[in-house]
């Protein structure tokens, strides 16, 4: 039975490029639907960016960067603080349309994305104040010194899944270090991106410090990452566009971070709380529809516990609310596009292929969204596709192991290395395992804990470069050696 979608949605009008302070439409006219993703209906259009008009956003960060650069810290800090409480006053406002956009539950914008930017844009604030460079010694005669300059205009190009948060973990640190910023927001999920405009700008952020120019990542994702006027270019997204645009960038001599996919494994030890180890596999996978870079689709079980764990699966996964985003009790809304959907089923299909166990889910729902089942899968043949590739979608593959050595191997034998956790009482263990994770970020007896102050970001085919932490702000700094002869 295809699901209610009755409750009604936040009306949003036609999107123009914010360049220079000015709302200003596309150069050549063409425009880009906004889907529901709830009910696959176009709710609105932005425009689409032509490389002129990234040309026109990156001139108007150059004409504004310097200004902002030699604005001092406090008074960064202080805009900064206003755009973090400016969100929270318009908190129920930018949680709809982030639900609307993404087919997230209002619960989780509401609890997680909005929070999350607004603190994002304190933690900033603060941070701001601590920049400065030290003075160091030298073997002659000559005042020494360093000083953390901003790298100027900074490309900031990020996916549909996050759209707020992952705008605010690169605006609001490019800023505090006094950098101009050109946001180039995913096609599929412009609209907070927006929002986020007028905010900034309400704040105080003078004009041409920030641009927001929606449209195609071929186009202007692709125009920033070529244009001789930005500085760094800051990139989330998948690994294979990811790996593309390190090497425009490398052509270009263009320093880059690249915060890309991930396929993080979940270890349960045969010592874990069981209750608890069962709530945080499902919140790893079920977390934004599994459509999390972090998310922990491999699931690894102590072979002991193997066949006790699928059962509890099996029970608990069907039970999960699947819904409108706009119901207040759901916890998984739909895919955000349409394509992504289509991936899911894929993956599901070759499961099946493959002699895959299908013990919860593994249909799309009936109807116009994008809903796809939360899906369990066990006994998958060893180096299954469905397991070593990014699903992206609510799916979790389950394998047995017998030691901690191979849970470690089978932890690591993916391309990708963002994310890992791992369920046990012991703490040596948990100490051990974890550094032997290839990942940025591991959990324990948890998942997806994450706070502005703690740095996330990839080893191998999954990026690198940290966002969050002090790491980021000097991520977009540079330093500069002074030294004045006392001679
Ligand atoms: P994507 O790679 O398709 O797109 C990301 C951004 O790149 C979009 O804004 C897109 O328009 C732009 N783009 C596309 N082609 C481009 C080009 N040729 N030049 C410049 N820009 C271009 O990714 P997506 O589907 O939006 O996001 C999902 C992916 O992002 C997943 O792989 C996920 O794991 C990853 N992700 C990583 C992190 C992280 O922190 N590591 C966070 C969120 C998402």
């Amino acid at each position: 039975m295809a699901l209610t979608i009755t409750d009604p949605r936040p009306e949003v009008g036609p999107g123009q490029l914010f360049v220079a302070g000015q709302w200003r439409p596309a150069g050549g006219g063409e425009r880009l639907d906004v889907l529901d993703p709830a009910t696959g209906r176009v709710v609105t259009t932005v425009a689409a960016a032509t490389a002129t008009d990234v040309h026109t956003a990156v001139a108007a960060a150059r004409t504004a960067f310097p200004e902002w650069r030699d604005t001092p810290a406090k008074i960064r800090a202080r805009v900064l603080r206003q755009v973090s409480d400016l969100i929270m006053a318009r908190a129920d406002e930018i949680a709809a349309v982030e639900s609307l956009d993404v087919g997230k539950p209002i619960s989780l914008c509401r609890a997680v994305d909005v929070p999350t930017a607004a603190d994002t844009y304190e933690y900033y604030a603060a941070l701001a104040l601590t920049l400065e460079g030290a003075q160091r010694s030298v073997p002659f005669p000559a005042h020494a010194y360093t000083r953390r300059e901003p790298l100027g205009v900074v490309g900031a190009i990020t996916p549909f899944n996050f759209p707020l948060i992952l705008s605010s973990t690169k605006i609001a640190p490019a800023l505090a270090a006094g950098n101009a910023v050109v946001h180039k927001p995913a096609e599929d999920t412009p609209l907070s991106a927006l929002l986020m405009a007028e905010l900034l700008t309400e704040a105080g952020v003078p004009e041409g410090v920030v641009n927001v120019v929606t449209g195609l990542g071929t186009v202007a994702g692709e125009a920033l990452l070529t244009h001789p006027g930005v500085d760094a270019v800051a990139f989330t997204g998948s690994t294979s566009v990811g790996r593309h645009a390190a090497s425009v960038a490398g052509e270009h001599l263009k320093p880059v971070s690249m915060e890309l996919g991930g396929n993080a494994a979940h270890i349960v030890f045969e010592d874990a709380d069981m209750n608890q180890a069962v709530d945080a596999v499902i919140k790893a996978f079920v977390f934004n529809t599994g459509q999390f870079c972090m998310a922990g689709p491999r699931l690894l079980v102590a072979r002991s516990r193997y066949e006790a764990f699928l059962e509890i699966l099996s029970q608990a996964v069907p039970g999960i609310p699947v819904g409108d985003p706009f119901d207040e009790t759901t916890v998984v809304g739909p895919m955000a596009a349409e394509k992504h959907l289509a991936k899911v089923e894929q993956y599901v299909r070759i499961a099946r292929e493959e002699g895959g166990r299908v013990i919860a889910g593994g249909e799309r729902l009936p109807g116009d969204g994008f809903f796809f089942q939360p899906t369990v899968i066990a006994d998958l043949p060893a180096g299954s596709r469905v397991v070593r590739e990014e699903i992206f979608g609510p799916v979790l593959t389950v394998q047995p192991f017998d030691t901690e050595d191979e849970a470690v191997m089978l932890a690591n034998s993916t391309e990708y290395g963002l994310a890992a956790g791992l369920q046990t009482r012991d703490v040596a263990r948990a100490h051990r395992v974890a550094a032997r994770l290839d990942a940025g970020i591991v959990w324990v007896n948890d998942w997806a804990m994450l706070d502005p102050a703690l740095p996330f970001g990839g080893v191998k085919h999954s990026g690198f470069g940290r966002e969050n932490g002090p790491e980021a702000l000097e991520a977009y700094t540079r330093t500069k050696s002074v030294l004045i002869s006392l001679a």
